[in-house]
C-alpha cells in the first residue's frame, strides 16, 4: 500500500506538498520557445511541460517482500475463509469480462448498503481503493486557491493528492501524545478556511483514535467538507458512520484493504447525496472493475468473517503491544488499528536487523519529527508475530 511515497525532495510529504504548490515557475523554456527545427530530447520536452513539483517527486517504491514475513503494509495476514473464497470464485467465474462493468456499480452498492445499514438519506460512491476516492474528492474540490488541511503526521496521500491537484496543503502538528491539537486545528481552520479537511480515524501512522469530541469540534469549525477516513474501522471502537445525518459536511471514507481484501482494490465513501453527486462527476466512468464489483456483492452478503478475523487480529495486537512494551528502551503507543507504532533506541538498526532476518516492517523515522526512531509494525499471524518478537528481543537488548 502506498502510504509512504518516496518523495524526492523530502520524506515529509506534508511539508513537500505545502511548500511546493504555488511555486510553479519552472526555469525550463515553454514549449513554444524551443528552437525551430531542432529535435528535442524527451528529457527536454518533459522539463518544458511537466510541472516542477511533479518532476521533483520520486514514484512510490513498494518494498520487495518475496519470501519475507510481511508486516509493513497493514494487510490482513489471513486468507479468506474457505466458504467465502468458494462463493467469491463462483461469482468471479460468472463475470462477463468482455463487457464493461456496470458504471454505477448498483449491485455492489446495494450489498454494501445492506451490510452497513446505510440509510436512504445517504449516498455511496465506490472507488478503486480509498486512494482513488481521496483523489476524486481532492480534484472535485481543488478550486484555485483552495486549501486542504490535515493533522500531521497522518496518511501521506492526503498531501500528495493536494500537490497533484494544485491545492495548497496545510498540515497541523499533532500534540506530542498524538492527540489532535484542537487549539491549533481551530486557529488553522479559522485562518485558512479549508475547503477540505482529512482526519484519519484511527490515524496512520500513529495508530491512535482521536477523541470523538475533538473530531466533532473540527466538523463544527470547518467551512467545507470533512473526510473522516476510517480505513481501520474494523479494529477500532468508534465510527462516524452513524453520525452522518448530524453533520452535513461529513463524508466517511472506508476501504476493504485492511480487512482481508487489499488485492481487490475497493474503497467506499458515504455522505449526503449532494456531495456524492458532485464527486460522481469526477470519477472515471468504469472506475471499479467488474471482478471487484462481483466480489463486493459476495463479500458484503456476509460480513461475519470480517468481524471474526478482526477480533483475532485485535487479540494478537494486544499480545504484541505487551511484548514489545517489555523490550528494553521501547515505547509502545496506544493503537486501535491493525498495526503497532513503537519507538526504539535506533529505528534503523532494528529495521535493518529485522530485514536481515527476512522480516519487513516500516521504518517511519524521518517522516515527521514526532515519529523519531519509530517503527510501524503490522499485526501478523501468531507465528509471524512470534518470529518478530524473537528477532526484536535479539535486536533490542
Ligand atoms: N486511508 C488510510 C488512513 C490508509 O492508511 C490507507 C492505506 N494505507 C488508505 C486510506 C488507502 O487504502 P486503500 O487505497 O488500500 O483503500
Amino acid at each position: 500500500m502506498r502510504e509512504a511515497p518516496n518523495i524526492g525532495c523530502t520524506n515529509d510529504a506534508g511539508a513537500a506538498a505545502g511548500n511546493s504548490v504555488g511555486r510553479m515557475t519552472g526555469s525550463a523554456a515553454s514549449p513554444g520557445e524551443r528552437d525551430e527545427g531542432k529535435a528535442s530530447s524527451a528529457a527536454d520536452l518533459v522539463a518544458s511541460v511537466v510541472r516542477p513539483e511533479i518532476r521533483a517527486l520520486s514514484a512510490y517504491a513498494v518494498a520487495k517482500a518475496d519470501g519475507m514475513v510481511k508486516l509493513d503494509a497493514m494487510e490482513n495476514p489471513y486468507a479468506l475463509p474457505g466458504p467465502v473464497r468458494a462463493r467469491l470464485d463462483a461469482a468471479l467465474a460468472r463475470v462477463a469480462v468482455n463487457r464493461y462493468p456496470d458504471g454505477g456499480a448498483d449491485a455492489a452498492k446495494a450489498a454494501l448498503r445492506r451490510a452497513l445499514g446505510i440509510s436512504d438519506r445517504q449516498a455511496v460512491l465506490l472507488g478503486n481503493g480509498s486512494d482513488e476516492l481521496i483523489q476524486i474528492i481532492t480534484s472535485a474540490l481543488a478550486r484555485p486557491g483552495a486549501v486542504m488541511l490535515a493533522p500531521e503526521p497522518s496518511f501521506v496521500m492526503y498531501a500528495m493528492n493536494a500537490l497533484y491537484a494544485g491545492m495548497r496543503f496545510v498540515g497541523v502538528p499533532l500534540s506530542t501524545d498524538f492527540s489532535l491539537d484542537l487549539r491549533a486545528m481551530r486557529s488553522a481552520i479559522e485562518r485558512e478556511k479549508p475547503s477540505l479537511v482529512f482526519i484519519a480515524y484511527p490515524n496512520n501512522p500513529t495508530g491512535n483514535l482521536f477523541a470523538a469530541r475533538d473530531v466533532e469540534a473540527v466538523l463544527h469549525a470547518s467551512p467545507g467538507l470533512v473526510v473522516v477516513d476510517e480505513a481501520y474501522y474494523a479494529f477500532a471502537e468508534a465510527s462516524f458512520l452513524p453520525r452522518l445525518a448530524e453533520h452535513p459536511n461529513l463524508l466517511v471514507l472506508r476501504t476493504v484493504s485492511k480487512v482481508g481484501l487489499a488485492g481487490i482494490r475497493l474503497g467506499y465513501a458515504v455522505a449526503a447525496p449532494e456531495w456524492i453527486a458532485q464527486l460522481n462527476k469526477v470519477r472515471a466512468p468504469y472506475n471499479v472493475n467488474a471482478l471487484t464489483q462481483a466480489g463486493a456483492v459476495e463479500v458484503f452478503a456476509d460480513t461475519a468473517w470480517i468481524a471474526e478475523q478482526a477480533s483475532a487480529i485485535r487479540a494478537e495486537r494486544a499480545r504484541l503491544e505487551a511484548a514489545l512494551g517489555r523490550l528494553p528502551g521501547a515505547t509502545v503507543f496506544p493503537t486501535q488499528t491493525n498495526f503497532v507504532l513503537v519507538r526504539v533506541a535506533d529505528a534503523k538498526v532494528v529495521f535493518d536487523g529485522l530485514k536481515a532476518r527476512r522480516i519487513l516492517v516500516k521504518n517511519v523515522h524521518g517522516w515527521h519529527p514526532l515519529l523519531a526512531n519509530c517503527l510501524r509494525i503490522t499485526v501478523g499471524t501468531p507465528e509471524e508475530n512470534d518470529l518478530l518478537l524473537a528477532a526484536c528481543a535479539e535486536l533490542c537488548r
